[in-house]
């Protein structure tokens, strides 16, 4: 039987799940044939961009594709906006770098965050205030059932907090370009305290909050090169009026932020309350810096790590009656 293939350099958790088959895809040709051959072969089919959201609980008894699709441009401009394109397998940040060094601003706040710009609309990324959504234009995508391209635009995207349409329907399209809109009336973004306390005036360039964002961030977050990761394990929870009236009179203490549709909780914050931040189990544990950030403190498998992941989810319950829901993909 042929070798199965170590997906742990394609994961930023780096769990040694291994894959029947592997293929990296870089071009529409290398799509083909990869559908043709998994299809032929029988294989159940399964992509990667960077491997920053996925947690493999056992090995993957099919094909992976990795999806490196290159290039970032500028495509156009308009009286209100840049166009900047990017192939699903451009790295994130580089992406962001890229804008600022050409002069488009509008990305500085989702500085650093691990990840491809294939990814990127998955789970909608967001931080400190800015989410993918808001500077969004179209991507392209391939049905994998059909090997048929679609275009969507921002609203058939159907983006929601830390979701989309491609996370509600997994292993059905593989996104191959995305296009951002960047607005030429920039204005910097400053509703997290977070942000603004790393900032040193009130009135920053882009360049500035960039610095400061990816200062924070390397201030609490832990490199998945050195301390394996997937960025928040869980989502921000989010409850109903009736809930935050009954949560309020319980845990006075609790911080909470209104939405559109009822109040935002800090799942880290619940998780550090029930006394997980820092703490450690064999080879996983939580980060003592984020306690919403699970880790690979060397050698742990998926298995471990969803095991915590399930006690977290666990006592938050049993303490706030509130349920956690995992942000990473689960296999
Ligand atoms: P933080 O700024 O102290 O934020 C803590 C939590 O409070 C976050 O979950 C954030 O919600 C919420 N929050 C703070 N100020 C808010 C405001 N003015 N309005 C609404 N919500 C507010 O520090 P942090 O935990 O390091 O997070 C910083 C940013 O980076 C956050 O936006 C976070 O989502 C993002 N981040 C994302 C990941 C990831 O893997 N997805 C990992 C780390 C950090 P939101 O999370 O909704 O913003």
């Amino acid at each position: 039987m042929p070798e199965w293939h170590s997906l742990k350099a394609y994961n930023s958790l780096s769990l040694d799940a291994k894959a029947q088959q592997l293929r990296f895809l870089s071009n529409p040709n290398d799509i083909d044939v990869w559908l043709d051959e998994a299809s032929n072969d029988n294989l159940p089919i399964l992509l990667l961009g960077g491997g920053s959201n996925v947690v493999f609980t056992q090995n993957f008894a099919g094909s992976v594709g990795i999806v490196t699709l290159p290039g970032i441009e500028h495509v156009s401009s308009d009286d209100a906006y840049h166009y900047i394109a990017a192939g699903a397998g451009a790295n994130w940040h580089e992406l962001v770098e890229w804008t600022l060094a050409n002069n488009f601003t509008g990305l500085e706040n989702l500085s650093l965050i691990p990840g491809s710009a294939g990814a990127a609309p998955m789970q909608n990324i967001g931080a400190y205030g800015v989410e993918l959504a808001q500077r969004f234009e179209a991507l392209e995508a391939i049905e994998l059932a059909t090997g048929r391209a679609r275009r969507f635009t921002c609203s058939e995207c159907r983006f929601a907090y830390r979701d989309s349409r491609f996370k509600q329907e997994p292993d059905r399209w593989l996104i191959t370009r995305i296009t951002l809109k960047l607005p030429k009336q920039w204005r910097p973004a400053l509703d997290y305290a977070s942000l603004r306390e790393a900032l040193p005036s009130s009135h920053p360039d882009a360049q500035e909050i960039y610095n400061a964002v990816c200062r924070v961030r390397k201030s609490k977050l832990p490199d998945p090169k050195t301390t394996p990761n997937v960025g928040s394990f869980f989502k921000n929870p989010m409850v109903s009026h009736d809930q935050m009236e009954r949560l309020k009179n319980a845990h006075p203490e609790l911080p909470f932020w209104p939405t559109d549709t009822g109040y935002k909780l800090s799942a880290g914050w619940l998780i550090e309350q029930c006394g997980w931040k820092g703490k450690r189990r064999g080879s996983t544990g939580v980060h003592d810096r984020h306690a919403l950030v699970l880790v690979n403190h060397g050698g742990a498998t998926g298995a471990e790590v969803w095991r915590l992941a399930l006690d977290i989810q666990d006592s938050v319950q049993q303490r706030y009656g509130i349920t956690l829901e995992p942000e990473p993909r689960i296999i």
